[in-house]
């Protein structure tokens, strides 16, 4: 009876859970899609805040480095403006026509027999748009975005807004989202960009894939100069179809077919 149990755990994935952020993750920084986001929030900063030309790239580039994302140093500072009015502005206006359709990485995803959630400091509607120009609608079984940790409910000048917007690299947003889509970190593998979300990942007790560089760094289980390489440096996610199946683990993996391989 023991022998069994200690074969059991054997068998035991050791990833139930592979956790994504969006942008510059699952398609290449080169898209020119940051430079536009930057422009954008900085013009937001200057037309709706009032910020000094002059001074607001730099204050953009501070609040980015302190607070996590531009919106939440902006929030921090005692700015006060409407949310969806920020993601218009800033998201709203991206040219999504620099993202192509990624078959390889469509194909690649669906043929992963794990479960598989964006999380991702963006807006739902930023998310969703990502996904559909990348061709990657129906990849991944849950979105954790910006308002998943900041309540809709929670409008700009309310008396119950709070004083700070939720964002990676904070623990505590990492927590939060873990908690809301019930998520082991010990069995995720979370794939970042940004080395400071990686780290923070790690301190939380996940297991780190940090995607557009071949360095290692502190908190850097892997690296991959691109999400296109993940088969070749984790060929493991893809070995436990029988075992699944056999015990009845994976129900996503039997719901999703493997589309025939398209390279983009
Ligand atoms: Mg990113």
């Amino acid at each position: 009876m023991e022998q069994r149990k200690i074969f059991q755990q054997d068998l035991l994935p050791k990833y139930e859970c592979l956790l994504f952020d969006v942008d510059d993750t699952l398609y290449p920084l080169s898209s020119g899609l940051l430079e536009e986001c930057t422009h954008n929030i900085i013009e937001y900063m200057v037309q709706r805040l009032g910020i000094d030309e002059k001074e607001a790239p730099g204050l953009n580039q501070f609040l980015y480095k302190s607070y996590g994302t531009s919106m939440a140093g902006l929030k921090a500072v005692g700015y006060d403006f409407d949310y969806d009015d920020y993601h218009s502005f800033v998201h709203g206006r991206l040219p999504y026509e620099k993202l192509h359709a990624d078959f390889h990485l469509r194909t690649l995803l669906l043929s992963l027999p794990v479960r598989k959630v964006i999380f991702s400091n963006a807006n739902k509607a930023h998310v969703a748009e990502v996904l559909k120009r990348l061709g990657l609608e129906g990849c991944f079984d849950e979105i954790i975005c910006f308002e998943t940790l900041n309540q809709s409910d929670y409008a700009s000048g309310s008396a119950f807004a709070p004083t700070s917007i939720l964002c990676k690299p904070q623990e505590i947003a990492f927590e939060v989202a873990l908690t809301k889509a019930d998520i082991n970190p010990r069995k995720t593998l979370f794939f970042d960009d940004s080395i400071r979300n990686i780290q923070a990942a790690k301190r939380v007790g996940l297991h780190t894939v940090w995607v557009g560089s071949s360095l290692h760094s502190e908190g850097v289980d892997f690296s991959l100069e691109s999400i296109h390489n993940l088969k070749e440096a984790l060929p493991e996610l893809w070995q436990r179809d029988d075992f699944d199946k056999s015990e009845n683990r994976n129900k996503n993996y039997r719901k999703m077919g493997v589309e025939t391989s398209v390279v983009a």
